[in-house]
């Protein structure tokens, strides 16, 4: 289960996993009666960990902020590959 925080009224939403479009920026209406506002969330699972990430905004963020998600748990990029390579480098690992 994951939480989704208006980000105009801090009002939580929880929602299953598996109803989220994961990596893709979406839209929602928060629920919150006196707030009432639409809202955009992403929700990411991290290629590096397997954690789940949930970003929300006022507005739909710029491709750069998509790009620049870190994720909340183990701080890897999107693509999960920078965190990686800085750790010990593909050459010393042993398979
Ligand atoms: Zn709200
Ligand atoms: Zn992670």
């Amino acid at each position: 289960m994951l939480t989704l925080i208006c980000p105009f009224c801090r009002h939580e939403h929880a929602d299953d996993w598996e109803c989220l479009d994961s990596g893709r920026a979406d839209t929602m209406r928060c629920e919150n009666p006196a707030c009432n506002k639409r809202f955009v969330y992403l929700a990411r699972e991290c290629l590096a960990c397997g954690g789940e990430s949930v970003f929300t905004w006022g507005e739909m963020p710029a491709p750069e902020a998509l790009a620049a998600l870190f994720c909340e748990h183990c701080g890897a990029p999107p693509d999960g590959k920078a965190q990686e390579a800085k750790s010990e480098g593909a050459a010393q690992r042993v398979q």
